[in-house]
């Protein structure tokens, strides 16, 4: 990223699961880490209100989900000394700002989001859709506008969120003529196997979707998985061609095992089958995430604390800013 004066950074991932997947990882929280490490001021969020969009019936887990998203972020790099580590309701500048964004945002730019449309369907089934699944957008840049940050690093499903919070910022100096946001870059990764991880079952890799691999499961967890995933349909022995492009097994060796041309090209010409290139993506993933696995399991300081240094940190950014834009509404 450029350098710049500003050099904060904030992001955040829901709490609808207590396991942070490898897709939360690749898309996101590995670039949180490096973008912590170079220096920049971070502030990493547990989104449980946005959780409530789809869980609304079960806050209670929710609550438990934010302790255990947060250890997670820890085990991946995260330092806690560095970075603010919070959850987003424990600060209520969160949602006083949503509800003033949500005043200057057009209806139409939110039923325009893709991701209404998918979130719709996952709901089917719940009694009524509520009027919050809508919001999520402006509650998304109510989140990221509150620390003026310079970046957001997100996966790819994102973007979409993320250009509406530019126009809805856009619009809010436009409306009240001063220049309180300025525009903040998306920071998806580069290489599209990372910025969208697909599944075990070659959908997106999703909390929601029961097609993850956790950072924080056992070795075990991730050979039962893995030994269940998708491969090419039409490979049903050994000797028969594979795609790998298509593959979910395949798609995951790419980002996890150094051999993976070589596994790729022997798997095109059936030269492997499914159960070794399986065992290997066991190994290779097992092997990558071992350390984050075994720092979870040692790590330091009650939880609870850490939340409640992350809010303090957080709040004189978030306080600041709720103020400014108030004044510049007029409404004090
Ligand atoms: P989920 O879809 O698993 O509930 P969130 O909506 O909480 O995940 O997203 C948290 C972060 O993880 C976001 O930056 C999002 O773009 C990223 N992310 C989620 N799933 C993937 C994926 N399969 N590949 C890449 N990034 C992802």
């Amino acid at each position: 990223m450029a350098e710049t004066s500003n050099r904060r950074v904030l992001s955040g991932m829901r709490s609808t699961n207590p396991r942070l997947h490898l897709g939360n990882y690749e898309g996101a929280l590995r670039n949180w880490v490096k973008l912590q490490d170079e220096g920049y001021e971070m502030y990493c969020m547990v989104a449980d209100l946005h959780s409530l969009t789809t869980m609304y019936d079960d806050a209670p887990q929710i609550s438990l989900n934010s302790r255990e998203v947060a250890k997670d972020y820890i085990a991946a790099g995260i330092d806690p000394s560095r970075t603010a580590v919070f959850v987003q309701s424990h600060l209520p500048e969160h949602s006083e700002l949503h509800l003033l964004l949500s005043m200057v945002t057009p209806l139409g730019w939110l039923e325009r989001v893709p991701t209404y449309k998918e979130k719709q369907q996952d709901m089917q089934g719940a009694e009524r859709e509520p009027y919050g699944l809508l919001g999520y957008p402006v509650l998304q840049t109510a989140d990221i506008l509150l620390y003026k940050p310079v970046g957001v690093p997100v996966g790819r499903d994102q973007a979409p969120h993320l250009e509406i919070g530019n126009d809805i910022a856009k619009r809010f100096n436009h409306l009240y003529g001063i220049e309180v946001f300025q525009p903040y870059k998306y920071l998806i990764p580069e290489d599209e196997s990372r910025a969208t991880v697909p599944g075990l079952d070659m959908r997106k890799m999703s909390k929601s979707y029961d097609n993850f691999i956790g950072i924080s499961d056992s070795e075990d967890e991730t050979a039962k998985k893995i030994m269940s995933a998708f491969t090419t349909p039409t490979k049903l022995k050994k000797t028969d061609p594979g795609i790998p492009e298509g593959c979910a097994v395949c798609q995951l060796l790419r980002l996890y095992s150094p051999n993976w041309q070589k596994q790729w090209d022997e798997d095109r010409h059936g030269e492997r089958g499914c159960v070794q290139n399986k065992k290997e993506l066991i190994e290779a993933i097992n092997e990558h995430f071992r350390p984050m696995r075994e720092r979870r399991k040692q790590q330091e300081g009650s939880i609870e604390d850490i939340l409640k240094a992350g809010a303090d940190k957080a709040r004189e950014r978030a306080a600041k800013t709720l103020d400014e834009v108030k004044r510049a509404m007029g409404l004090y």
